[in-house]
């Protein structure tokens, strides 16, 4: 089943990735195994998948122990700071940086392990109550802000679009985050630019990367509801 489905969501991408005329090398897949099992994930790294994402620091430590690093590791969920020491233990990448004091946090761990680490900043695009998120009119002065700090580094946006069954809906959301990308970029704030942007999950991820996403996060479509 996870060898079908893959296949599926990855001609999916390709297809998405023609009708935008970009290259499919262009868009990254986070195969999201929060609800998977260890042989489903066995299975779905067999099939060339490379990373695997996870919302939670403890159920990611768990698998780590039969995975190792066969994946690379994203955190895609909230972090709580009394959670980042273990996270930088495995997480290449953390997709949700959303205070400064996760911030500072993060970069004093990683000061301890002698590690830079990659970021993303959450940026809650919708405004919706319930989602973690960088406003996005503070976001600019946030990553300033993340500028000071030498153990983290920024790579990019990720958003979550509201949760519904029509993909159009996200659309505006996920156009939004590529603008403040784009518009980040223009200040040439740093030397290098900002070059990803994580948007796009099961239901939508055909519309995010329509709009620009570098990588999608998708479990139900690999793993089954
Ligand atoms: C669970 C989760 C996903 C994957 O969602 P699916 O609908 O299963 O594809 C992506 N991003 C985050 C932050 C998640 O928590």
């Amino acid at each position: 089943m996870v060898a079908e489905n893959l296949k599926r969501v990855t001609d999916r991408i390709t297809k998405a990735c023609e009708r935008s005329e970009r290259p499919v090398s262009s868009v990254f897949l986070v195969c999201v195994t929060k609800e998977a099992a260890l042989e489903a994930i066995a299975e779905a790294l067999s099939l060339g998948v490379t990373a695997i994402g996870e919302n939670r620091v403890q159920d990611a430590l768990t698998k780590y122990r039969s995975v190792g690093n066969k994946a690379v590791w994203h955190l895609i969920g909230h972090l709580q700071t009394n959670k980042v020491k273990d996270a930088l233990k495995i997480f290449s990448l953390i997709h949700s940086v959303d205070s400064i004091r996760l911030a500072q946090e993060i970069d004093k761990e990683a000061f301890k392990l002698d590690k830079v680490q990659d970021v993303l900043i959450q940026v809650n695009v919708s405004g919706e109550g319930t989602k973690f998120g960088i406003r996005p009119e503070d976001t600019i002065e946030f990553f300033k802000t993340l500028l000071l700090y030498p153990n983290i580094n920024v790579r990019g946006f990720m958003t979550i679009a509201p949760d519904s069954d029509d993909p159009e809906k996200a659309r505006p959301y996920f156009r939004a985050l590529k603008q403040l990308l784009d518009q980040i970029n223009n200040l040439q704030l740093t030397a290098y630019s900002l070059q990803l942007l994580s948007m796009g999950m099961t239901n939508d991820f055909e519309v995010a990367i329509e709009e620009g996403s570098t990588m999608v996060r998708i479990g139900r479509a690999i793993f089954g509801e």
